[in-house]
């Protein structure tokens, strides 16, 4: 038997209107312990996530719990958070006690980041293992003695086969991303690790999407867990806002960039800009005003006095924009808010209905704008189901568009002056400079003064475009003999154009599916699912990636190891 659980974006909460109110659940609403809260409070978390909300209290009394949740949810802290409250003070032992599996490298390092961010005061040991990592290193880290290891399964169970990684002290059993594991062949590793550890156990499962496969494996493995669904397809109540909604997918490293030039293409009367947490806030405020924009900051931690000049300043037009956390922005009434700005896709649809709501507002057209990073683009999707309204994803603004854009600003500039202003006492000017040029010269250099004086330098820095992974095909009628425990292998390859890339490493080496999709997966932009079909031969492998990727998947392959060891990768040779 299982319990259901939708988190604030069900019906009978909905979305509240802008302005209002609500019941506000802080971190210590949730019982963690105070050692977790002042480190929530060091990275500027000012409250929890719809996911959080509902997740860590069952998690931290100990319950099952199947949690559907993408990236950008929160999720990663929604189990961390239970995981460390849970460690007892004493941890005398060299063993672990919690485990979390995860499909890439790249999640592995990320997560352990987070639970040795949270567990800090708790002294924690948190130990990353994954593929592709020299063992050795990996063996003394574990050897040092650990509380909670993040690992990939296949090296766990390497790991746990040579008697290094042993499992028979653990409480918390973790699997995150639960659905992509099972896509990169990783079911058959997962079993055998889960009966590696004690049946009296924590399992805890989150996946973006609940495949048939999933849902029977975690039938066997989870007791009446408690199951937390996002509410997906519930639209918002009473007339949408009128708001053009836009999205631009770009990596991390170049969002303060691309949000300038986003900025600078819209030119926004005012605008919002909401960021996570307290950090990000005071940090892109000081970048936004390098750059030259005139930006205010405004969270949780700052006083009423000093919200209130802030205020003061954007209603009076001398702060252009506000950087803004959820919780500091409640209630804001700005008439002349034009733009709202996600920096990150909200962690929920509600919250996203709540940001926009705050423009568009009595008959005028508002914009809202959010930057996606590649890994969060599923949130997207779901907001559009909620809000019911498309998200046009489109590309930030080429050098070329931007000077396009400031050329027409100054003609629209020119052209009111030459409609309105007392233009004579320039007459003389004009007349001397004509008997050495010709007229339309003279009127070059003037356009180029006053272009200059207007827009400032041009901005040189192109900003690297990144398209977002396709989506993987439904899989809803994922049984019968295309069921359960059939990895990568046979799964056949997507649509497009593939390219089929030969690895000198096979059976003999002990290569498995799983080992060159976790390679790929980790060391590349793509994702498991991206992943086509897979032959294992005795000396070799043949592996097909879309070959708008191929290139990037032989560089990154030659550059790590496959089972320990360096080996050849290139392009199949068409056969004679
Ligand atoms: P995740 O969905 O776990 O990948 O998390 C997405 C991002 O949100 C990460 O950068 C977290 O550090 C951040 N984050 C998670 N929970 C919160 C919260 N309650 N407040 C602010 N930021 C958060």
């Amino acid at each position: 038997m299982t319990s259901e659980v939708e988190t604030a974006t069900g019906p009978d909460r909905g979305a509240a209107p802008t302005g209002t109110e609500e019941a506000v659940t802080t971190f210590a609403d949730l019982g963690l312990r105070a050692e977790l809260l002042a480190a929530l409070t060091r990275l500027g978390y000012e409250e929890p996530t719809p996911i959080q909300r509902e997740a860590v209290p069952p998690m931290a009394a100990g319950r099952d719990l199947l949690g559907q949740a993408a990236t950008g949810t929160g999720k990663t802290a929604a189990y961390a958070l239970p995981v460390l409250q849970r460690l007892p003070d004493d941890r005398p032992g060299r063993d672990p006690l919690a485990l979390v599996l995860v499909p890439t490298r790249e999640l592995c390092i990320q997560v352990s980041e987070a639970l040795h961010r949270y567990g800090r005061d708790l002294g924690a040991r948190v130990v990353p293992v994954y593929g592709g990592q020299p063992i050795p290193r990996q063996l003394r880290a574990l050897e040092a003695g650990v509380d909670v290891v993040v690992a990939t399964p296949g090296r766990a169970l390497d790991l746990v086969q040579r008697n290094s990684l042993r499992l028979g002290g653990v409480a918390t059993v973790v699997l995150d991303e639960a659905d992509e594991m099972l896509d990169m062949g990783f079911a058959e590793d997962l079993e055998a690790l889960l009966d590696e550890v004690p049946e009296e156990r924590q399992t805890v499962l989150f996946s973006a999407t609940m495949p048939s496969r999933l849902d029977s494996m975690a039938r066997r493995h989870l007791r009446d867990p408690l199951r937390i669904q996002l509410a997906r397809e519930m639209p918002v109540e009473g007339e949408a806002p009128r708001v053009r909604q836009t999205a631009f997918v770009v990596a991390r490293a170049a969002k303060a960039a691309a949000l300038g030039r986003v900025l600078d293409v819209e030119s926004p009367t005012a605008a919002i800009v909401f960021c996570r947490t307290r950090d990000e806030v005071d940090d892109l405020t000081e970048t936004l005003n390098a750059r030259g924009y005139r930006a205010e900051a405004l969270h949780g931690g700052m006083s009423q006095e000093q919200r209130d000049r802030v205020m003061g300043r954007l209603r009076g037009g001398t702060a252009e924009l506000l950087v803004a956390t959820d919780v500091a922005a409640r209630g804001l009434d700005v008439e002349q808010l034009t733009h709202v700005v996600n920096y990150d896709v909200p962690a929920a649809a509600e919250t996203y209905v709540h940001r926009i709501g705050r423009v568009g507002r009595a008959g005028r057209e508002g914009v809202a704008i959010t930057l996606v990073e590649p890994r969060a683009h599923r949130m997207l999707k779901t907001i559009e189901r909620v809000t019911g309204a498309p998200i046009h994803v489109e590309r930030v603004p080429t050098v070329a568009d931007l000077r396009a854009r400031r050329l027409e600003l100054t003609r629209a500039a020119l052209r009111e002056s030459l409609l309105g202003d007392e233009l004579e006492r320039f007459r003389a000017v004009v007349d001397t400079l004509t008997d050495e040029f010709d007229v339309v010269e003279v009127a070059l250099a003037a356009v180029k003064l006053a272009h200059e004086a207007t827009t400032g330098p041009d901005d040189d820095e192109e900003i690297p475009e990144v398209t977002l992974r396709p989506e993987r095909p439904r899989r809803d009628g994922d049984r019968g003999d295309r069921g359960q425990g059939r990895g990568p292998r046979e799964r056949r390859s997507g649509g497009g154009d593939t390219a089929r890339l030969f690895i000198g490493a096979g059976r003999s080496a002990g290569v498995r599916p799983g080992d060159l999709v976790g390679a790929i997966a980790g060391e590349t932009e793509l994702r498991g699912r991206d992943v086509g079909a897979i032959e294992i031969a005795e000396r070799f492998s043949l592996v097909e990636v879309p070959e708008a990727a191929a290139e990037d998947v032989i560089a990154a392959l030659k550059a790590t190891t496959v089972k320990g060891r360096k080996v050849t990768v290139r392009r199949e040779r068409p056969r004679p």
